[in-house]
């Protein structure tokens, strides 16, 4: 894969130069046509969770500075949220690949208690027969546990006049992939927070090839200082 990585002449002291493909939230959030899309940062997700992602829940500091750059120059934030039925067609109990997970209003379905959430909220997998990685394929949350279908991701992001996406979340080899490959489809510039993702990696590797992935799609791949805390 061709991720940028820092080059040049180390400095003495002070901050390194930022390295090509860097990008911090605060210079994001200026763009008039970028929006975040967090994608299902939950406790289902995080250690101790359903499904847990390995190290799920360091994604969490790095994703509030964005949260907290985007909200501060009024930029669009947008949570997706894994959002299923008991009986889910993704469980195994009916066939399906994964552990029970994300149950509707459930601990496990709620966002980790750390996470800032301020911002939009799209709920996906409410569909009892229907799997959905993708936060493309949400909806628009209402009120404790509904949705409104009619309103998409898609749609109301370019109703807020956003061209370009910042991605991350859970977890890079399922839902960012999707959400990622979704977003070029339809036409949106996208850059994957690389910091701000983890994987599965049911298969050793998974994760680096979704990235290279996404890349391969047109995805940019912020790496480096993507907003770390230091
Ligand atoms: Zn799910």
């Amino acid at each position: 894969m061709d991720r940028l990585q820092p080059g040049g002449a180390a400095t003495g002291g002070g901050a390194a130069p930022a390295p090509a493909g860097a990008v911090t939230p605060e210079a994001a959030a200026q763009h008039p046509d970028a929006a975040l899309v967090v994608v299902d940062v939950q406790n289902d997700f995080c250690p101790g969770g359903a499904l847990a992602v390995p190290q799920g829940d360091q994604v969490v500091p790095v994703l509030n500075r964005w949260i907290g750059a985007f909200h501060a120059a009024g930029r669009p934030v947008v949570f997706t949220q894994d959002w299923h039925p008991s009986g889910h067609v993704s469980f195994r109990e009916q066939g399906g690949p994964w552990p029970v997970h994300c149950v509707q209003g459930s601990p496990g379905a709620a966002f980790h208690p750390d996470l800032q959430v301020r911002g939009t909220v799209f709920r996906k997998g409410f569909a009892p027969d229907r799997e959905a990685y993708s936060g493309f394929d949400g909806a628009l949350a209402a009120g404790e546990a509904g949705v409104r279908p009619e309103v998409t991701l898609a749609g109301w992001l370019r109703q807020q006049g956003v061209r370009h996406l910042y991605v991350g979340g859970l977890a890079t080899d399922y839902c960012v992939r999707a959400t990622v490959l979704d977003g070029l489809r339809e036409g949106f510039r996208v850059t994957v927070l690389v910091p701000a993702v983890r994987a599965v990696d049911v298969t050793p590797g998974d994760g680096e090839r979704a990235l290279a992935e996404m890349e391969a799609h047109g995805a940019l791949l912020a790496a480096g200082d993507a907003g770390e805390a230091r």
